[in-house]
Order: structure tokens, then C-alpha cells, then sequence
């Protein structure tokens, strides 16, 4: 399985980075590797000192499928999950500043984890609330009202370029608030008001 991650699909979180707003997807992606599951914990690496939470929700891709049309995106994701995009924030500012691709700072074993997921249907049509907690104190929080770019479109604009397949994981990008976390801390995400996600930083 591949994981798909969406850059700034949010406009203000592109504005907390000083990045633009882009006028197609941005989108990288993640090996395996980076997964984390049942509320695993996250062991901070040690080459870097700046690891930020991106919190986002998550497509789980149902079936194969290339060259979908936004207007068929809908038939290929059934669930939607949380998860978090940990950034080494240092390394991605270096990997920016001499252009080089952010595999480093974004890819890395377990910086992927990734919470319960929820059936399309529990969720009302349009618009989904989902937040994160950083030691009980709420640090982000989005609405899909507010993406640049639609689920529907996301999954069209990405397998123009790769097959989906099964199980194949999109994130969608993080409203704005990321921050540092640091060894003890504890993050909890939730889907509306349903925790899905709930980890230690060790
Ligand atoms: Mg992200």
C-alpha cells in the first residue's frame, strides 16, 4: 500500500508557512514504514529537534482505480480516518531552502500514524469538523468546508498520475496550527466529536 499526502490544502496554513496557495494539488508520499497503528506510540527521532503535528483526515482507498473522474470519485473511498503528518520542520526547511525533495523530513518511520476509521455514511453529508489535542489543550481544528481542493478532486488529481489500489491511504492536508510536540506529550484526534486517534510521544 502507498500513503498520498496533500500539501497546504488549507489557505491558512499555507499562510503560517509563508508558502502561496497553490493552484493545483501539492502531494508527496509516504512508504509503509511510516505507519503507526492502535494507538501506538511515536518515538521522536533524533535527527531532528523540530517535530511539528500536521493533524488530517484521511481517505482509505476502497478499489483500484486510474484516471477517475471527479464526478466517480465518491465510488472509490468508503471510510474516512485521522491521522497525523509528523514533519521534521528543520529538515524540511533545509530540504526548501537548497530545493531538494522532502522525503527526509516528511517520510520517515512512523510519521505516519494513523487513527479508527468511520464509515462515510456516520458522517453527515458535507462538511466534517475534526480536531486535535495536544495534552487535553485543542492546538488545531478544521472543517472540509475550508479545503482548496475536494476529496473528489484530490482522488481525480492524484491517479492521473498513480494507480489506487486497496487500502491505499490519502492524506488530505492540515487546517492551520501545527506546532512542536516533545517526548511525554500525548495527542488525541477526533472526527467530529469522536476520538479516533489517541498516542504518547516517547
Ligand atoms: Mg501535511
Amino acid at each position: 500500500m502507498k500513503i498520498i499526502c496533500i500539501g497546504r490544502n488549507y489557505a491558512e496554513h499555507a499562510k503560517e508557512m509563508n508558502a502561496p496557495v497553490p493552484s493545483e494539488p501539492v502531494f508527496f508520499l509516504k512508504p509503509d514504514t511510516a505507519l503507526i497503528k492502535d494507538n501506538q506510540p511515536f518515538y521522536y527521532p533524533d535527527f531532528s529537534k523540530d517535530i511539528h503535528h500536521e493533524v488530517e483526515l484521511i481517505l482509505k482507498i476502497s478499489k483500484a482505480g486510474k484516471n477517475i473522474q471527479p464526478e466517480f470519485a465518491h465510488k472509490y473511498y468508503n471510510e474516512i480516518g485521522i491521522g497525523i503528518d509528523f514533519t521534521a520542520r528543520d529538515l524540511q526547511a533545509k530540504c526548501k531552502e537548497k530545493g531538494l525533495p522532502w522525503e527526509k523530513a516528511k517520510a520517515f518511520d512512523g510519521s505516519a500514524p494513523v487513527g479508527n476509521f468511520i464509515s462515510k455514511e456516520e458522517l453527515k453529508n458535507g462538511e466534517i469538523n475534526f480536531h486535535l489535542n495536544l495534552n487535553g489543550t485543542e492546538v488545531q481544528r478544521g472543517n472540509t468546508k475550508d479545503l482548496l481542493f475536494s476529496f473528489d478532486f484530490v482522488i481525480a488529481y492524484v491517479s492521473k498520475f498513480f494507480t489506487l489500489k486497496t487500502g491505499d491511504l490519502i492524506f488530505t492536508g492540515t487546517p492551520e496550527g501545527v506546532g512542536p510536540v516533545k517526548i511525554g506529550d500525548r495527542l488525541e484526534a477526533f472526527i467530529e466529536n469522536k476520538s479516533c486517534l489517541n498516542f504518547e510521544i516517547k
